[in-house]
């Protein structure tokens, strides 16, 4: 997606090899109109998959997901990360492992916000090792609902959670897609 791509070039910063900080628009100050425009695309994309709510996991995730559902008139699910497990049973719970702090979390999911008719578009910012969008499929898959298909903002190509989404045959659909961050030069897939 262009947008996304012109704004990454511009605003994007490689910290280093494996991370892109980009919270000049995405997760610390937030880009509405880009936001708004990456609704109307995943949308678009998936509008033909009878998705029946969005899904997102908190907390960088949360604005380009409210957008998608806004312009799909679904309601948004924000997935939560606990850092211990909550034994009520009134929860699905998964734990994952974060990516960006390097800590392990248990991904939440009350059962009031699902049901197992519901097909479930996943939106989230980054696909890096592909353990959050995993997680938040797993959730899914405990609730026997499906999962309708995957957007991600940015795909960093050099990691591994494509495959790994791939292998469990999901469809992922991702706006931007970074195959190097070395030597602080933001390289594109073609
Ligand atoms: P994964 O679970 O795919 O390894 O990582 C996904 C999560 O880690 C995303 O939800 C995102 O919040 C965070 N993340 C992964 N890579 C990056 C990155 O390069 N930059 C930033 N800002 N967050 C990232």
């Amino acid at each position: 997606m262009k947008a996304l791509i012109d704004k990454i070039k511009t605003a994007g910063i490689a910290v280093d090899e494996h991370v892109l900080k980009v919270d000049s628009f995405i997760n610390h100050q937030v880009d509405p109109k880009l936001m708004g425009e990456i609704g109307e695309e995943f949308a678009r994309y998936f509008k033909d998959k009878k998705i029946t709510k969005v899904f997102t996991v908190e907390t960088s995730g949360i604005a380009p997901a409210v957008f998608t559902a806004l312009v799909m008139n679904l309601d948004l699910v924000v997935l939560k990360k606990n850092t211990s497990k909550i034994l009520s049973g009134e929860v699905y719970q998964t734990s994952i492992y974060s990516f960006t702090k390097g800590v392990n979390y248990e991904l939440t999911l009350s059962k009031k916000f699902i049901d197992k008719d519901d097909n479930i578009l996943i939106i989230d910012d980054f696909l890096a090792n592909g353990q959050a969008a995993l997680g938040a499929v797993n959730l899914v898959e405990m609730a026997g609902a499906k999962v309708g298909g995957i957007g991600i903002l940015i795909e960093k190509t050099f990691q591994d959670g494509r495959k790994l989404l791939d292998d469990r045959g999901y469809e992922t659909y991702s706006l931007a897609r970074i195959k190097s961050l070395k030597e602080g030069m933001i390289e594109f897939e073609d």
